[in-house]
């Protein structure tokens, strides 16, 4: 088989079982063709293990484990089947990529409509089998599709369009209906964000939810109405929904009638989250409770500074409009700001606004976004829930 080998020292991420290996570690590669499997071996010509060899890519080999295409996917599929016994929800994330051992691959399945994403060399040769693999161990599953516009396929080299195409089986719904727990919700997998749906808060939707009762919830970057919903079905006052999308505001309207909960008065606006929060300053607005869940601020280490800025902004922002007891559900998905750093910036917010809070709780993505110990590239997404005191 071809192979790689490693510059001296090297080696180290590899024995600690880390799946990257960037282009700088590589001495030589002794392979046929730009693409395709590789065996990796250290300096000293010992034996590391499989990997996959990528082209385009700053991460020239991915180590994936040594085992068929279709075991590991069913494996993945079988780790989620206590997901589904309880009926909580019928939206889960099938397969969470390296975590799984399926390096740059993401499956999602919303109401027996799986919606993938490739993100690799290695998942774009491999995603027929992929999507066979998970027809036949989805015992739900009535389709496989592929959504193509992500930046993460452009970084590696990989055509981006068609944006959205049928892999295998059924044709899904402009919006296929989902639920977590009460909360109704239309996604559309063909042009929504993503593979369609924030899946990976579903956790902190279901946790944030109850502390809306009887309250006026400011749900910032609203997307399809998330945390917004959930307030209304806990029974807030009222919600506030802001996101720079009309499109997402559009759909957040129609999962609104979704949701059987009368008395919470919902208004909905689309804005800058920035802009609208010094609007509501200037003004003198203030509310019982606030999510701000905003996009990735920092995709590399290189923007870490200038996102912790736009992250203390609005926390800061936010933590003036809160009223007394009021709560704040801050989020952050950029991988390169740690929950510790994360931590800090809302505490310097705290600090500016001259204001106490307490830790309520700390959020991550839910259990069908597990992360391998050996990759904390993995982990991306973190939260705090606080009370203002
Ligand atoms: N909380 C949502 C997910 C939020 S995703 C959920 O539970 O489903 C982030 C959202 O922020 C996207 O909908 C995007 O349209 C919006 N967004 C990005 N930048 C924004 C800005 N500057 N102002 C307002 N909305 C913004």
């Amino acid at each position: 088989m071809d192979r790689v080998v490693l510059r001296p020292g090297r080696e180290r991420s590899v024995l600690k079982r880390h799946p990257w290996i960037f282009s700088g570690a590589i001495d030589t590669v002794k392979s046929s063709s730009a693409e395709g499997p590789v065996e990796v071996f250290s300096a000293a010509g010992e034996r590391l293990g499989a990997g996959y060899l990528s082209p385009a890519s700053q991460i020239r080999v991915r180590m994936v484990p040594e085992d068929t295409i279709e075991n590991l996917v069913a494996s993945a599929v079988g780790r989620r089947a206590s997901f589904f016994a309880d009926g909580y929800t019928t939206a889960v994330r099938l397969v969470n990529a390296e975590s799984d051992g399926l390096p740059g691959v993401v499956a999602d399945c919303y109401c027996g409509f799986v919606v993938c994403q490739f993100t690799s060399a290695f998942a774009e040769r491999h995603k027929d089998e992929i999507a066979a693999a998970l027809m036949k161990y989805d015992p739900f599953c009535l389709g496989v599709s592929e959504r193509r516009d992500c930046d993460a396929r452009e970084k590696e080299g990989l055509a981006t369009g068609p944006a959205f195409s049928v892999l295998l089986g059924e044709e899904p719904p402009d919006a296929i209906e989902i639920c977590e727990g009460q909360v109704k919700f239309l996604v559309d997998v063909r042009s929504g964000h993503k593979t369609g749906f924030y899946l990976d808060q579903r956790d902190a939707r279901a946790l944030v939810g109850p502390f809306a009762n009887g309250r006026e919830v400011l749900n910032c970057f609203s997307y399809t109405g998330g945390f917004g919903l959930f307030a209304r079905a806990c029974g807030a006052s009222k919600v506030v929904q802001v996101d720079a999308s009309a499109g997402a505001l559009a759909l957040a309207k129609r999962n609104e009638a979704l949701v059987h909960m009368c008395g919470t008065e919902m208004e909905y606006v689309e804005a800058d989250v920035f802009r609208f929060l010094r609007e509501c300053r200037d003004r003198g607005r203030s509310f019982d409770m606030i999510v701000l869940d905003p996009p990735k601020f920092a995709a590399s280490k290189s923007q870490v500074m200038r996102a912790a800025r736009g992250y203390k902004d609005i926390n800061l922002l936010a933590m003036k409009l809160l009223r007394k007891d009021g709560i704040l559900a801050t989020f952050s998905c950029s991988g390169a700001i740690g929950a510790e750093l994360f931590g800090k910036i809302v505490a310097e917010a705290a600090e500016d606004a001259g204001r106490d809070f307490q830790i309520v709780a700390h959020t991550r993505a839910g259990h069908d976004h597990p992360v391998m110990l050996s990759f904390p590239e993995g982990e991306y997404l973190k939260g705090l829930v606080l009370r203002a005191v």
